[in-house]
């Protein structure tokens, strides 16, 4: 019987995990990382979230490490970080679906300008803002077609959008037109009324989004951030905001997170935050999640979510 250590969430968690394991994978032992009793073994799984660096060298020695985000950038940047463990990001449908319902959220209240309604609404002020603009007519750019991206884009296109994605390689998805590679990013943003980043932070990534990349969109267009707060240099973005090249954005993710309370993103008249929860599926969707994972590795199969410590996601 394959064995699964929980570090994730810490201690108090703990319950939780086993229970939604209990529930959808009944032979996996599931054990707390957190028990004095618990001695890692060379076959034994472990779950993680973000684990302390003296926990590095006890990972060293798992068979594969599930981690229960997709982005996996804050484990890979961590020095001492056992990266030549199997580690495999968290995926699933109902994580797709999470997100794809909060960047269609995010892009119709973008449409209809919604944080005005909510300014008016905080200040008990009636004041129409109607806008005649439709999701047919709008076209959406989502910059990283992973796992998330596709799933968002597909989505939106359902959705009535007309939408394109850029990523690395190139690829073909239904109802979305895909540019691959840097050569295709200028044709990419110029055509993207709505910016979409779903990218991992990586070396290549991180900073991509400044002032010069944003003015390549068409001016007044919208950015959704659920991606990372890295992708984003911080005054560029206000400063664009500021100046109409974008009509205004939607973060998700920020730096640093928790966003302080001094930052100037809280009350900017364009920009709505959200505490990073575009997507986090529950305890018992992950948890099925994790052991199919594990179901896979134990019969020599390849999990599709393995991140790639080499390309950084
Ligand atoms: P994937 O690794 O499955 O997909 C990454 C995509 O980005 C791929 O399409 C890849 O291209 C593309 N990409 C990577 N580097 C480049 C580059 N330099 N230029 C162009 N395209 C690039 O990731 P997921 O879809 O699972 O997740 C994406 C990110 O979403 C996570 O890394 C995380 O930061 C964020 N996230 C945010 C959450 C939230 O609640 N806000 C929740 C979960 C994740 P190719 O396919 O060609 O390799």
């Amino acid at each position: 019987m394959a064995r699964l250590i929980i570090s994730a969430d810490g201690p108090e968690k703990f319950d939780i995990w086993k229970k939604a394991f209990a529930e959808v994978a009944p032979d996996l032992s599931v054990l707390s990382w957190y028990a004095s009793q618990t001695r890692l073994q060379p076959s034994d799984y472990v779950l993680v979230w973000s684990p302390e660096a003296d926990h590095y060298p006890a990972l060293a020695t798992a068979k594969a490490i599930l981690c229960t985000g997709a982005g996996v950038d804050h484990l890979l940047n961590a020095p001492g970080f056992p990266r030549h463990i199997p580690l495999v990001r968290m995926g699933g449908e109902q994580t797709g679906q999470l997100m794809a319902d909060y960047v269609t959220w995010a892009a119709i209240a973008l449409l209809r300008q919604a944080r005005t309604w909510a300014i008016q609404q905080a200040e008990q002020r009636w004041a129409c803002n109607t806008i005649a603009r439709t999701t047919d007519a709008t076209r959406i750019g989502v910059m990283g077609l992973g796992h998330l991206g596709a799933y968002v884009a597909t989505h939106l296109a359902r959705v009535g959008f007309r939408v394109s994605g850029w990523k690395r390689s190139p690829a073909t998805l239904t109802g979305v037109k895909v540019y691959a590679g840097q050569e295709a990013l200028p044709e990419f943003l110029e055509t993207a009324d709505i910016l979409v980043n779903l990218l991992p932070s990586t070396p290549q990534t991180d900073g991509i989004i400044s002032e010069e990349f944003l003015k390549k969109l068409p001016r007044g267009a919208g950015f959704i951030n659920v991606g990372r707060g890295r992708h984003v240099v911080q005054t560029d973005l206000i400063n664009a905001l500021n100046a109409g090249i974008l009509c205004g954005a939607v973060l998700d993710v920020v730096t640093p997170e928790p966003l302080p309370a001094t930052s100037p993103l809280w009350t900017h008249p364009s920009i709505i935050i959200t505490p990073h929860v575009a997507s986090e599926a529950s305890p018992l969707m992950q948890a099925q999640y994790v052991a199919e994972a594990i179901g896979q590795i134990e019969r020599g199969e390849k999990p599709a979510l393995l991140c790639d410590p080499q390309r950084g996601y």
